[in-house]
């Protein structure tokens, strides 16, 4: 029960005034005689209690009281609060004349005679069943929100003692309600959150609160991250106290990661990427000593070939085991990233001097140095590495790197794994310009034999030595050019040179006619002015149009929209053949194959190496022969290294062979003297 003597409007209305409010129809409003009779009824006090005034008048109020309020003298006591102060206001139960019970509020004002006797009371009373069931209502359907609600929310004193919880805290953190009620908030903290009470004094000087990580510990031990949010509260004795919710944020945390794994690291290796190395690099910089942190660019050789002949999807194995093999084989101090294709970045810290570092290095080549099988197929991996150790305090990430990569470059260029200084390129670019304005560039060539062991084609490979470097590779060299934008610039030399030089064995070889093969990578059939300029070569060095063959790959081909033919079909009208290089890498469908002005097709030897191991291998090169053939095509199988190679070949019907079986690439002088012998 209430009991509220402070309620302002019941001070201010006298007893007066209530009496005259009959139309008050809410109200039961009637007197009693000072020994608690009633002395007068209205209607409203019918209407309420059900008693008509004849029935009521002068019997005694208690009847209107439930009867455990009369059997502990509560209606006597209320009249004498009223006499002693004046007033009294209630709320409680009563009782109709039909036994049924209401929710009542009550004014008792005590009435006195001018001299001070009491005279009497003015009761008012209004029935509040209503407006408590509603508060009943509300306050129930908090308590089932509370119940209900799908975050965890506790009650906790000013001290951080539980004083209630929800079943949803109650799950979250695997206690029962009574275990929970009685514990410390700094009980319930994980041992790794070092943040303090969760009512601590931030809370208690700004009253809201929150925040976003905090770690409980559940029952077992296992930490539950949370969202708390605390707000103040005062409990009904006055005292403070804190409402708290507790969000889970635990799948909130690992979509997070999930998404920062995925910004940071490969998908197809799992490595970490280009942004997650660079991350890792700048944590490291500046390094305590110079030269303990280090950075290896690694490029695999030869993986573009891989990728082109056997398909993106074997790309991608070989890619994956070159990962696995770097991770499970590196030391603990290096980590590994997979930047751009076939780009592999490590990280080195902890390094002590020149010396340790050249081991790491020197165990990472060896990491390198492997064979995948893949597709039926053994392929070998090799890798070129760029190596660039932290001296200067000052260096940034991004030269970093841009150091390595380019000491990468460098060793490539050699053809070796060495720690290089940052290599000029524009350097290279302007040797290779010389070499070939003065026509340095050296040629070596390989014979191309029939089925009757005649050498009917030799194919000019192009070597050039370099006076520091020693002698490049094509691939190297060709990618100088290409950067350079000098490939046309090469090829043109080569032409000549390829061409002067078949006119000198031919002379001493008698005239057997032993075509020269080129092959084209700058000069392209839809530059205008393409046939111009071969037919330029050819008329300089004396060469017949017959004695030579232009090599292209397939895709150069491929691309060739029907119009740009023109210049390719005017220079086979004079005599000069195209043979189609690398054909099975590039996935040509057969209707362009069949339209190319092209009378060569040359078997690339990743499916030649097969050849008798791989069933399908000798498939692909009978189906090819059988096409070729179809197609009024001459087939070339090149790569030949093996007698048992030749001899499927040849049962297979390919018209030529080419391979390290018959002969390598060799020098012009040794080529005149192979075709002499
Ligand atoms: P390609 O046109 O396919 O040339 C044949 C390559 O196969 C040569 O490599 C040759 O040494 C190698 N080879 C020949 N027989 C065998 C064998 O039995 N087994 C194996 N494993 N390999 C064999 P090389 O000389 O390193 O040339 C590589 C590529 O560089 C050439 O491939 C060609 O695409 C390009 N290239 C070479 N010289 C020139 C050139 O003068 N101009 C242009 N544009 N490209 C050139
Ligand atoms: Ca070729
Ligand atoms: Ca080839």
């Amino acid at each position: 029960m209430d009991h509220d003597k402070r309620e302002p409007w019941a001070v201010q209305v006298g007893a007066e005034k209530i009496l005259a409010a009959e139309d008050m129809r809410d109200y039961a409003i009637f007197a009693l005689d000072a020994d608690g009779h009633v002395a007068s009824w209205n209607e409203g006090a019918e209407r309420l209690k059900g008693y008509t005034s004849d029935e009521v008048i002068g019997s005694h109020f208690s009847r209107f009281y439930p009867p455990e309020q009369i059997a502990a003298g509560y209606p006597d006591w209320e009249l004498q609060q009223a006499s002693e102060d004046g007033f009294f206001i209630d709320r409680g139960w009563r009782v109709r004349k039909d036994g049924s019970r209401y929710w009542a509020h009550v004014v008792i004002a005590a009435q006195r005679t001018p001299d001070g006797e009491l005279d009497g009371f003015i009761k008012v009373v209004r029935n509040e069943s209503e407006a408590s069931a509603r508060v009943e209502r509300t306050r129930r359907r908090l308590a089932d929100l509370f119940e209900l609600a799908p975050s965890g929310i506790a009650l906790l004193d000013a001290d951080g003692w539980f004083l209630d919880a929800n079943g949803a805290l109650c799950d979250l953190l695997g206690y029962r309600l009574d275990d929970l009620v009685g514990r410390r908030d700094l009980d319930l903290l994980d041992p790794t959150d070092t943040g303090g009470g969760l009512v601590n004094g931030d809370t208690r000087s700004t009253g809201d609160l929150l925040v976003p990580h905090r770690v409980l510990a559940r029952s077992d031990g296992t930490p539950v991250p949370c969202q708390v949010r605390a707000a103040a509260s005062i409990r009904d004795d006055g005292s403070r106290s804190w409402l708290i919710t507790f969000h889970d944020i635990t799948e909130q945390l690992a979509r997070a990661m999930t998404l920062r794994h995925q910004a940071t690291h490969d998908e197809l290796t799992g490595l970490l990427n280009r942004r997650g190395f660079q991350e890792r690099l700048a944590d490291l910089l500046p390094p305590d000593k110079p030269g303990s942190v280090a950075v290896l660019f690694c490029d695999l050789h030869n993986f573009k070939r891989i990728n082109d002949a056997l398909g993106h999807e074997a790309g991608d194995e070989l890619l994956s085991a070159v990962a696995e093999r770097l991770l499970a084989g590196l030391p603990p101090r290096c980590e590994v990233a997979r930047f751009y294709g076939d780009e592999f970045v490590i990280l080195c810290r902890d390094l002590d001097g020149d010396a340790d570092l050249e081991a790491v290095t020197e165990s990472v080549a060896e990491l390198f140095r492997m064979t995948v099988p893949l597709r039926r197929r053994h392929v070998q991996v090799t890798a070129s590495i760029g190596v660039k150790a932290v001296e200067d305090r000052n260096v940034d990430v991004v030269s970093l790197l841009r150091s390595a990569e380019s000491a990468m470059l460098d060793a490539r260029v050699r053809g070796q794994t060495l720690r290089g200084n940052d290599h000029d390129q524009l350097a290279l670019e302007e040797e290779l310009r010389e070499a070939i304005a003065g026509e340095e560039i050296d040629l070596h060539y390989q014979p191309v034999v029939d089925n009757d062991g005649t050498v009917v084609i030799a194919e000019a490979l192009l070597r050039w030595t370099h006076p520091e470097l020693g002698p490049l590779t094509p691939d190297v060299v060709l990618a100088i050019a290409s950067r350079g934008g000098m490939l046309a610039e090469l090829d043109t030399c080569v032409l000549r040179t390829a061409l002067r030089e078949a006119m000198t064995w031919r002379r001493i070889d008698g005239g057997g006619a032993v075509k020269v093969a080129v092959n084209l990578s700058g000069l392209r059939p839809e530059q205008p002015g393409f046939a111009d300029v071969v037919r330029s070569v050819l008329a300089e060095t004396g060469a017949a149009p017959e004695d030579l063959v232009l090599e292209m790959v397939e895709t150069v081909f491929a691309q060739l929209e029907p119009e740009q033919r023109q210049e390719m079909n005017d220079l086979v009208a004079d005599g000069v053949q195209f043979a189609v290089d690398d054909f099975g890498t590039g996935y040509s469908s057969l209707a362009v194959l069949k339209e190319l002005p092209t009378q060569i097709i040359k078997l690339d030897r990743m499916f030649v190496s097969g050849v008798g191991t791989d069933p399908d291998d000798l498939g692909i090169a009978r189906a090819m022969t059988e096409l070729a053939r179809t197609l009024g095509r001459m087939c070339i199988a090149e790569g030949v290294e093996t007698s048992t190679q030749h001899q499927l070949l040849r049962a297979v019907s390919v018209d030529a062979y080419q391979g390290y079986y018959f002969s390598r690439p060799v020098p012009a002088e040794e080529f005149r003297r192979y075709l002499a012998g």
